[in-house]
């Protein structure tokens, strides 16, 4: 007694037992059950009928806490994968590093993990020190302790609604901070894509971090290196999905956490011409998200990368290469660069060429071109990627305005509209830069000047 209360005085937080949650009921984590997936409600019901303990666990209770529907739901169970797959009709093992269970109703797909073992001390590891493997189950308290920040480590069991905490999550959740599990620079080491989760989740809850798990971060940030880059990418796919991508972007600056790292932030961050463009291209994206619509990693990507390829293009018009060839060779170089450091997908890195490629065919306003065009499978992410253009300053606004009208006429205003497109058109020729190389036939007719006037 007097201890705690001295304790207390000297603001030193109580030692709980690690292995003993704090158990709150429904008056006081007040979480709404109406926020809550059936489906999960349904998974739970019935590995705890099979005589199984099950929750609903991690991101989706920390969205409950706040009162947001979560996203999906992921659920913990002391069941081992094939015991959960006996019990629904719907049920695939998933399994690389660590077996999981995905169980389908409908739709909505459910995530059910077996409680896994804090084994990271014996783990296998790499020279830095990074867990290569942790594939074996344990009790629920070493699951919840193998977990990243104190407030994706509560469990919720939604049968007699009550919430498990190990960490203090609760409280973090009230004061909104944002605080690693264990010793931070031990966790960073096991797993660096941590760093990359904390500024993540500091700019979407809009919470702060706290000074111990900050502080590691700008020294350890190379340790990022070593990650596989198909990690590394997934991760920042989701910092750039997540809807405050922009928040994260300055957080990842802010941490000490851009540089370096990824050459792709690197040039996203530190080149002055390209940002009013990339600051437009990531407020749409925040603004799709939040608006519940999808967002493209190949738009996205071509984007953050936009003036990479413009600056190489012009580069290699200036070396006398006509535009459309020039314009395919800057994009392998930006391409080529950047595949090895961030793992683009093959699908990503052709959807991201497509838009680019598209770019020149939008200044071609006359013939059946424009048809064409509009026939294009990718042509409505050409067209957006156009119109960021024009917004940026890059392209005059008249252009983006004539295809916005275009886009959206019938077949006669159609084709008024590439009559009356025709006159500028003609007058633009003039400006053509002359070529020097041999001409091939065709090639090169499509593309009117280029439009960097206004840069
Ligand atoms: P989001 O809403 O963005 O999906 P989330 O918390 O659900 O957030 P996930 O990546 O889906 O994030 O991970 C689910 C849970 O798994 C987390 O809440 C956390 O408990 C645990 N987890 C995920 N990644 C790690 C990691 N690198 N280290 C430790 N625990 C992790
Ligand atoms: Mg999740």
């Amino acid at each position: 007694m007097i201890k705690k209360f001295i304790r207390k005085i000297l603001g030193v937080k109580d030692e709980r037992d690690p292995t003993q949650p704090v158990i709150l009921g429904p008056e006081e984590h007040r979480i709404d059950p109406k926020l809550l997936s059936p489906n999960a409600v349904r998974v739970t019901q019935a590995l705890q009928e099979a005589g199984f303990k099950a929750f609903v666990v991690g991101g989706a209770v920390r969205d409950l806490l706040l009162g947001v529907k979560p996203k999906d739901f992921d659920i913990a169970t002391d069941a081992t994968p094939e015991e959960v797959k006996k019990l629904f009709r719907r049920a695939f093992i998933i399994g690389r590093r660590f077996q999981i269970v995905h169980v389908m109703f409908g739709q909505e797909l459910l995530e059910v993990t077996t409680f896994r073992g804090n084994a990271a001390v014996n783990a296998p590891k790499d020279e830095h020190g990074r867990v290569l493997r942790d594939n074996n189950f344990g009790p629920q308290h070493e699951d919840a302790e193998r977990r990243d920040f104190t407030i994706n480590a509560m469990y919720y069991d939604p049968a007699t609604q009550s919430v498990l905490d190990y960490h203090g999550g609760i409280e973090d959740i009230r004061d909104k901070v944002l605080r690693i599990i264990g010793q931070p620079e031990a966790r960073y080491r096991e797993d660096p894509v941590r760093m990359l989760r904390v500024v993540r989740f500091a700019a979407k809850l809009q919470f702060t971090i706290e000074p111990a798990t900050r502080a590691p971060i700008p020294v350890m940030a190379p340790l990022i290196n070593n990650v596989p880059a198909a990690r590394v990418f997934d991760e920042m796919l989701k910092l750039l999905q997540s809807g405050h991508s922009l928040a994260c972007l300055k957080e990842l600056r802010a941490a000490g956490l851009h540089h370096g790292l990824l050459p792709l932030l690197d040039v996203v961050l530190e080149q002055p011409i390209g940002m009013k463009f990339v600051t437009l291209a990531l407020e749409s994206t925040d603004a799709r998200v939040k608006a519940g619509k999808g967002v493209s990693a190949g738009f996205l990507f071509a984007s953050l990368l936009w003036h990479q390829v413009l600056e190489k293009w012009n580069a290699y018009r200036a070396a006398g290469e006509s535009p459309i060839p020039a314009l395919h060779l800057a994009a392998d170089d930006v391409l080529d660069n950047q595949t090895d450091s961030l793992a683009l997908q093959r699908r990503i890195a052709t959807d991201m060429r497509d838009i680019w490629a598209m770019q020149p065919r939008f200044e071609r306003r006359t013939g059946k071109a424009p048809y064409k065009l509009l026939e294009h499978p990718r042509f409505r992410a050409g067209f957006d990627f156009l119109l960021l253009r024009c917004e940026s300053g890059e392209l005059d606004a008249e252009l983006g305005n004539w295809w916005a009208t275009f886009y959206g006429a019938d077949a006669n205003e159609r084709e008024r509209l590439i009559n009356s497109a025709r006159e500028p058109q003609g007058g633009d020729k003039k400006k053509r830069p002359r070529r020097r190389g041999p001409r091939k036939t065709g090639e090169g007719d499509a593309v009117a000047a280029p439009s960097q006037e206004s840069e």
